[in-house]
């Protein structure tokens, strides 16, 4: 499996030079060969390949002499990178979902390239790029060794890397393919619901994982330094400047957004064999559509992260359609409306219950694939994952179970 270790570096000034030259000559590269596709496509009907745009970058570089000084797979990257965007826009337009075009970059919209290789498999040995020189230094073709912070041990066979500029910051991403370690065994499955506020997420379990006050706090200080910056004139001094600090703002709340989640993850996969949650994008669409944007992020990367580690620790997680799972009464499997901000009151068995504990029962019960009723019997799922109404029992039981 891949595994993504970053480390933070730290260029001298003729290095950061060499940075940015690479980050505008790829950034060139990207924009030009959109532009070719694009017009082949206008001229001729059909699209320029990655493989024909390949072959003339060594026409490139005899044109454009600036060129040669960038690493050969560095601009083989640039034009993978882009037959993956027309690749990601095909598939979504033969899906029927919305598909923007490709499009051009801008400086804000450009922040990194990538070497391909940096193993040579054949003989189990650093490729070249990024290769370690000395404790505290990386050897970047026409850059230089840059001097690098190891705050962690690089782990299994290195693929590719990524240089990445964040802010004033620059990071050497490496991905490398490392064996999974399998955690024990520990019987237990756990449904997960995932919140804003107050809670981040409720597990079936009955336990709560408050969203952190930082989170809060930091967001509301994005906003203002937003504000600052939307005041300040375009192209002035004082407007560079607000845009670094929200940059950095930005990039503090990222990192202990991410923390959060790594830990919250790692709790979760800790107790539990399978973690069942609600399938995002239908959670997502039925809110409005500034709250989507802001949510997608947080619980998008949580996602991801805890999909990754899983994976590492031989664990699985498990996606279900969210539908009803507010709704039905994880007792009894009675289904009623359930006024917001209020706990769940079954008007069928009696059961009351928090009402996210009582979704993330019902996620963790569509996830195991049977909806078990109050009399033990268990209820058979919907074609969509719901319960299915008609074997609902007619009768109310008797006792309320949690
Ligand atoms: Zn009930």
């Amino acid at each position: 499996m891949l595994k993504a270790f970053a480390y933070r570096i730290y260029p001298t000034k003729p290095q950061l030079k060499g940075l940015e030259e690479h980050l505008n000559r790829t950034r060139e590269l990207y924009n030009a060969a959109l532009q070719e596709r694009r017009d082949a496509y206008k001229k001729t009907g059909r699209s320029v390949t990655a493989f024909e745009q390949m072959g003339s970058l060594v026409e490139v570089k005899e044109g454009r002499p600036e060129y040669r000084r960038i690493h050969a797979h560095v601009l083989q990257g640039v034009i993978t990178q882009l037959d993956r965007a027309f690749q990601g826009f095909f598939r979504r337009v033969k899906a029927g979902e919305k598909a923007g075009y490709p499009r051009f970059k801008s400086k804000d919209r450009w922040d990194s390239f990538h070497f391909k290789q940096v193993w040579d498999n054949s003989r189990d040995n650093w490729f070249g790029p990024g290769k370690p020189v000395g404790s505290n230094r990386i050897r970047l073709p026409n850059i230089g060794d840059v001097r690098i912070k190891w705050h962690r041990p690089l782990a299994g066979r290195p693929k590719t890397l990524t240089i990445k500029r964040d802010g004033e910051h620059w990071y050497a991403v490496y991905v490398c393919e490392v064996e999974p370690q399998p955690l024990p065994a520990t019987g237990g499955e756990v449904g997960i619901d995932l919140g804003v506020n107050p809670n981040f997420l409720v597990t079936s379990d009955g336990e709560f994982v408050p969203a952190p006050h930082y989170y809060r706090k930091a967001e509301a200080k994005l906003r203002r330094q937003q504000r600052v910056v939307s005041r300040r004139k375009r192209g002035g001094g004082g407007r560079k400047k607000a845009v670094a600090a929200l940059k950095r703002l930005h990039r503090k709340v990222r990192n202990q957004r991410k923390d959060f989640h790594h830990k919250t993850a790692r709790k979760l996969l800790e107790a539990n064999d399978v973690v069942y949650h609600e399938n995002l994008s239908a959670k997502a669409m039925s809110r409005s559509r500034l709250s989507k944007s802001i949510l997608d992020m947080g619980w998008g990367q949580f996602l991801n992260i805890l999909y990754g580690k899983a994976a590492e620790a031989g664990r699985r997680v498990v996606g279900v359609n969210p539908a009803y799972t507010s709704q039905i009464c994880s007792g009894c499997g009675h289904v009623q409306k359930v006024p917001i901000g209020k706990p769940y009151e079954c008007g069928a068995c009696g059961l009351v219950i928090h009402r996210d504990v009582n979704a993330a029962l019902n996620i963790l019960r569509m996830g195991r694939g049977v909806y078990p009723s109050a009399d033990g019997q268990g209820l058979p799922l919907g074609e969509s994952g719901e319960v299915a109404h008609a074997r609902r029992p007619q009768k109310p039981p008797a006792l309320a179970v949690g």
